[in-house]
């Protein structure tokens, strides 16, 4: 059974009268990997500054192991942060970067007590044999391991970061997310992690917190908020979405452009309005003959492992990952099996997310001026 570590409890925070977090309601567990997750301003920051005790809240309370940390000064917190501008002290070499905070705690450390601390630290974040190079000399991926080898060494029982690989490029961004990973499990420690990356945040976490707007809007595994997303914003948000309005018109069956669907979900209304959400692979091409729908593809994409297209049902298109290619112009039916299909209730996002028309016609304005006319026929109803 998982420990809980931090809990922040209805905590609000408001800047000059502007709430920028609503209420937040957040539980961390032991040696847990945390993500949040969100757009720039959604108070993702500012969550961890609570947390680091940076920040008080206007109202709420924060724990730490049970107890209550809100007048808790950030240096007696068991928690330590890393920032995206690591800011190294380049007058000083690797070893000595790392020994810092080690140097000034008391009662004061024995000579090789620091020696075997920095040295076991510098083999986890994986430079061993740096420890005489001089900081400035490294590269931007060395530096964040130092940054990140300099707060573990004070053994933290949470470390938190700031979109730590945010001045990386891509490829180093990469190997470090595996490398914070490993780290994190060797260290056997929580690491509250903040970035507006998605893909990172599938690829690290334990549990992803998706923000907006100072609210939380969905916790979960990578795979929850990827596989059920509780609204148009999330299922946006965490990949490519297809997203559309639907009516439950009984559980397990979903209408969408007047055609029936069987899905996997329950417990809505009769005839409710919902939101569909399709992801683009798992809409399979098939034959017009034995589609449920059939569209006109209107653009191709090669992505290397696979072709993007945008297909015209009625006007509103979507987005179809597919390996098989279907050349601009041609009519295609498709087929989504029930697992494809997830329903989302109405919520304050739906209708501004999930509709491929503008990235159509952007597409369509470079590549193919002259794509074909709307022509949707609509085979009669199988379900
Ligand atoms: P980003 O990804 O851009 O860093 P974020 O999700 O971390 O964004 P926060 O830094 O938490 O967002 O900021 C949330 C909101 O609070 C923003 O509108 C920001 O301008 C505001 N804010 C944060 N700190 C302060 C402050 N000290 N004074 C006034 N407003 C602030």
């Amino acid at each position: 059974m998982p420990k809980e570590l931090i809990r922040l409890a209805n905590c609000t925070m408001a800047f000059d009268g502007e709430v920028v977090l609503n209420n937040i309601e957040l539980s961390i567990n032991d040696k847990e990997f945390l993500t949040l997750l969100g757009p720039s301003g959604c108070g993702k920051t500012t969550t961890l500054r609570i947390i680091g005790g940076f920040q008080k809240p206007t109202s709420g309370d924060v724990f730490f192991d049970g107890v209550r940390i809100n007048d808790v000064p950030p240096h007696r917190r068991s928690v330590n942060t890393v920032f995206q501008k690591y800011a190294l002290f380049t007058h000083l070499d690797v070893f000595e970067n790392v020994a810092f905070g080690l140097r000034l705690q008391k009662p004061a450390l024995s000579k090789s007590e620091i020696t075997s601390r920095v040295l076991e630290m510098l083999e986890i974040v994986s430079l061993k044999g740096f420890e005489r190079r001089d900081s400035s000399s490294l590269s931007g991926g060395q530096q964040q391991r130092v940054a990140i080898a300099r707060a573990l060494v004070l053994r933290p029982k949470v470390l938190l970061l700031d979109e730590p690989l945010g001045a990386l490029d891509l490829r180093l961004r990469k190997d470090m997310q595996n490398e914070l990973k490993r780290i994190q499990q060797a260290m056997d420690i929580t690491f509250v992690y903040v970035t507006h990356d998605q893909e990172e945040a599938l690829a690290m976490s334990d549990s992803v917190v998706v923000m907006d707007g100072g609210e939380i809007l969905q916790i979960g595994t990578p795979e929850d908020i990827y596989n059920e997303p509780v609204n148009a914003f999330v299922a946006d948000f965490i990949g490519e979405s297809n997203i559309v309005d639907g009516a439950m018109l009984a559980d397990g069956v979903v209408e969408i452009f007047g055609r029936r669907f069987a899905c996997l979900d329950r417990g809505f209304a009769p005839n409710e309005p919902v939101d569909v959400v399709i992801r683009p692979e798992d809409i399979d091409i098939v034959p017009i003959e034995d589609g449920k729908l059939t569209g006109t593809v209107t653009n191709v994409t090669f992505k290397g492992v696979h072709y993007d297209i945008i297909v015209d049902f009625r006007g509103f298109k979507w987005l179809i990952q597919t390996t098989d290619l279907s050349p601009v112009g041609t009519k295609i039916g498709v087929k989504i099996d029930p697992d494809g299909i997830h329903i989302m209730k109405k919520s304050r996002y739906s209708g501004m997310f999930g509709d491929y028309s503008s990235y159509s016609a952007e597409y369509d304005d470079i590549s193919d001026a002259d794509a074909v006319p709307e022509d949707v026929s609509v085979p009669e109803d199988t379900l």
